[in-house]
């Protein structure tokens, strides 16, 4: 896996290696007799560029692309809080490219009166993205395809960068956080019984399922949806995994995608008590900050199926920070 992904070029900005870390606390919280796995945490939220997060690991091998198309303009969308587009802001800003993003308005209703100033909001502004506000309609990429489309009659050399930097390449950059977790476990005396994280637009899971499938192929990877659409998830996932495994020249197989349904809240950017609880005790047992739209309901998920014994004691369980801290300012009111 390590030769092909030195196949495709990266530009180096994301901080890479992330740490790979054990939660000791949390573990002994979940099971105080010592009954239950033991769990650690991959720190994509430490990827560094602008807060961080799963984005610019998939943004450092997607961008090679535009600067080697010449492009001028990075061109793409997300929700008012989203990860994704604070990440594609900071990119371009360090890259010296201009952003133009489409800002979804409507997929949920704002949970705060401050919601649309504050957290990557107000990151996204101070990187110097221009926004445009647009409708939520359920069409991920075609507002991002419509600018794109006027910024180019405008003379402009727009690269578009996927709703979530979802894609065949994307998933091909997520394959090696499993290339490091490997690394890093068996430097720890370990192997993975399982990773879990929060899946959305879902080549952050393809990579992984992908990458695992190749180094790690006793490491069952679970994706916990947040969306509340877990149909949709998980045909995106094999989707992107079926792309990016042709890409690496990998076999596919689509039994390696386990989508987790119903333990992540009513819908997306909507956190529940489990939520709250989750992103408490990160914050409290492991000086984790997650948030309440990705992280904290990958936690949730996670401590979720600890608790109806899923795994066991002496089995590891590695899970992904994907990042997200930024949007938690959004939602202070849960924590007041
Ligand atoms: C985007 C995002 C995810 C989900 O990754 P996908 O590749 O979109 O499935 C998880 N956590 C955070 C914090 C994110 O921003």
């Amino acid at each position: 896996m390590k030769d092909q992904l030195a196949r495709f070029p990266r530009l180096g900005i994301a901080h890479l290696p992330t740490p790979l870390e054990p939660m000791k606390r949390l573990t002994a919280h979940l099971a105080p007799d010592g009954n239950g796995p033991r769990l650690w945490v991959k720190r994509e939220d430490c990827t560094g560029v602008g807060l961080g997060g799963n984005k610019l690991r998939k943004l450092d091998y997607v961008l090679s692309e535009a600067v080697a198309s010449g492009a001028d303009t990075l061109v793409s969308g997300g929700v008012v809080q989203s990860n994704s587009q604070r990440q594609v802001a900071a990119a371009a800003a360090r890259l010296g490219f201009h952003c133009h993003l489409a800002v979804y308005h409507g997929r949920l209703a704002p949970p705060a009166p401050d919601y649309e100033r504050t957290g990557n909001a107000l990151l996204n502004r101070l990187f110097g993205a221009t926004l445009h506000d647009v409708p939520w309609n359920g069409d991920r990429n075609g507002a991002i395809r419509d600018l794109a489309e006027q910024l180019q009659a405008q003379g402009r050399k727009p690269y578009l960068v996927p709703y979530g930097v979802s894609s065949p390449l994307g998933a091909v950059a997520y394959a090696s956080t499993v290339v490091e977790i490997a690394a890093q476990a068996e430097a720890l005396g370990f192997t993975p019984h399982a990773i879990v994280h929060c899946s959305g637009s879902g080549a952050t899971q393809a990579g992984l399922v992908v990458g695992a499938r190749a180094c790690l192929p006793t490491t069952r990877v679970v994706g916990i949806d947040i969306d509340a659409e877990p149909e949709r998830v998980r045909a995106d996932v094999l989707r992107f995994a079926e792309g990016a495994a042709d890409l690496l020249g990998e076999p596919f197989f689509p039994e390696g995608v386990e989508v987790v349904a119903g333990l992540a809240g009513p819908a997306y950017g909507v956190p529940h008590a489990a939520t709250v609880e989750a992103i408490r005790l990160g914050a409290a047992l492991e000086a984790l900050v997650l948030d309440p739209v990705y992280s904290g309901k990958g936690l949730a998920g996670l401590i979720a199926l600890i608790r109806t014994g899923r795994w066991t004691a002496g089995q590891d369980i590695v899970f992904i920070h994907t990042g997200g801290a930024p949007a938690l300012f959004a939602y202070r009111h849960l924590f007041d």
